[in-house]
């Protein structure tokens, strides 16, 4: 269940961010957020109403949500459907940036939704680090206790000179203190790494520093995603005009590998994002790091051939892992694709590839 607690982005001004750009910010009054959540509770009735008379009985709450879903009269009754038929359980506040409600207005929120829709157990959100480190322990405790599940922070990475190139308006310092608080406030917490942020120049220094700022941290979750650059975005401008050199797929994975292998910590690290090219590198730190390092090791000891085969069967969404270079029939399929895409064999060309991934954001 969605539920927006806030509007838009109260920063906005992260250049590889498109999400909330040309959007104003704006809170709402505790009265609008509950009414929604009342909204939500009243489809819910109705759908377990439905359950009923088509004599599925009240039990059988999924598949009246299953019917619902397959024709929804509006987007309200499609969002509850779908939370009813995903278990009823969990509920994300939006937009960006959560915590930069008042402390009480949010635990008021929280209380009344867990009230008027008993059957939530996880409350989950997005917040800022800089926000997360004006709040006190015992506000981000009270959070907690209230039934905030857990956070998530865009930490994209744990160098300075980039955060501030990317203008993402906090530095490495404001990272950890925001973070370790929530990590002290029992609150879960997902840290959210930008993989490819720093380009061809900073691609070093962007590894090793997030893996710092984590280590210090030691956050719940960390969560890997990788550079998209779209029009639209302030950064799309900077690699039209040659400001930012974008990392290629080899680059970005020995970035990964480099940053993983700094990796101190006892996080859950995760990689399930389309745009990364090597989705199967993930598990729990420290015990899985030999394993999700040898994957890498696999990658990059391909020959250049099967190295470009894979990228382009990733980037078109037929290769899910690199056991599936073994499968002919898909490796046939991405050779077809090759010889479309590049019908005089010289290989696809990289800003091929950049768009191909970038067709699935
Ligand atoms: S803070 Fe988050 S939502 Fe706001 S501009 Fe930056 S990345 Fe986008």
């Amino acid at each position: 269940m969605l539920i927006r607690a806030t509007r838009n982005c109260p920063w906005n001004r992260c250049k590889f961010c498109p999400v909330y750009k040309g959007q104003k910010f704006g809170l709402r009054s505790l009265a609008e957020i509950k009414k929604d959540i009342e909204t939500a509770r009243v489809i819910q009735d109705k759908i377990k109403e439905i359950s009923w008379k088509s004599g599925y009985g009240g039990s059988q709450v999924r598949e009246a949500a299953a019917a619902v879903l397959n024709n929804p009269p509006d987007e309200a009754y499609h969002n509850v459907a779908l939370w009813l038929y995903a278990g009823g359980e969990n509920c994300f506040l939006q937009d960006s940036n959560t915590l930069i409600m008042r402390t009480k207005d949010l635990v008021e929120v929280i209380r009344f939704l867990k009230e008027t829709l008993p059957s939530i157990k996880r409350i989950t959100s997005y917040g800022r680090s800089d926000t997360a480190a004006r709040k006190t322990l015992e506000e981000l405790i009270e959070l907690g206790e209230a039934g905030l599940s857990r956070l998530h922070i865009g930490l994209e990475s744990g160098y300075d000179p980039l955060l501030e190139y990317m203008e993402k308006g906090v530095t490495a310092a404001k990272h950890i203190a925001g973070g370790k608080k929530i990590v002290a406030s029992g609150i879960s917490l997902c840290e959210y790494v930008l993989l490819g942020l720093g380009g061809e120049k900073m691609w070093r220094e962007h590894a090793l520093e997030t893996a710092k700022a984590l280590n210090e941290i030691d956050p719940d979750f960390i969560r890997v995603r990788t550079l998209t650059v779209k029009e639209g975005m302030p950064l799309y401008d900077e690699v039209e005009n040659g400001n930012f050199i974008r990392a290629t797929d080899e680059r970005i994975v020995e970035e990964e590998r480099l940053l993983i292998e700094h990796l101190d910590c006892h996080a859950n690290f995760v990689s399930d994002h389309i745009t990364n090219l090597l989705q199967e590198v993930e598990g729990k730190l420290p015990e899985d790091k030999e394993r999700m390092l040898a994957v890498i090791d696999s990658f990059q000891s391909l020959s250049p051939e099967d190295r470009a085969d894979f990228k382009l069967g990733r980037r078109v969404g037929i290769y899910t892992s690199l056991d599936d270079l073994h499968d002919l029939h898909r490796r046939d399929v991405v050779e077809q694709v090759k010889s479309r895409l590049s019908p005089d064999g010289s290989g696809v060309d990289e800003k091929v590839m950049y768009s191909l991934m970038e067709r699935f954001i």
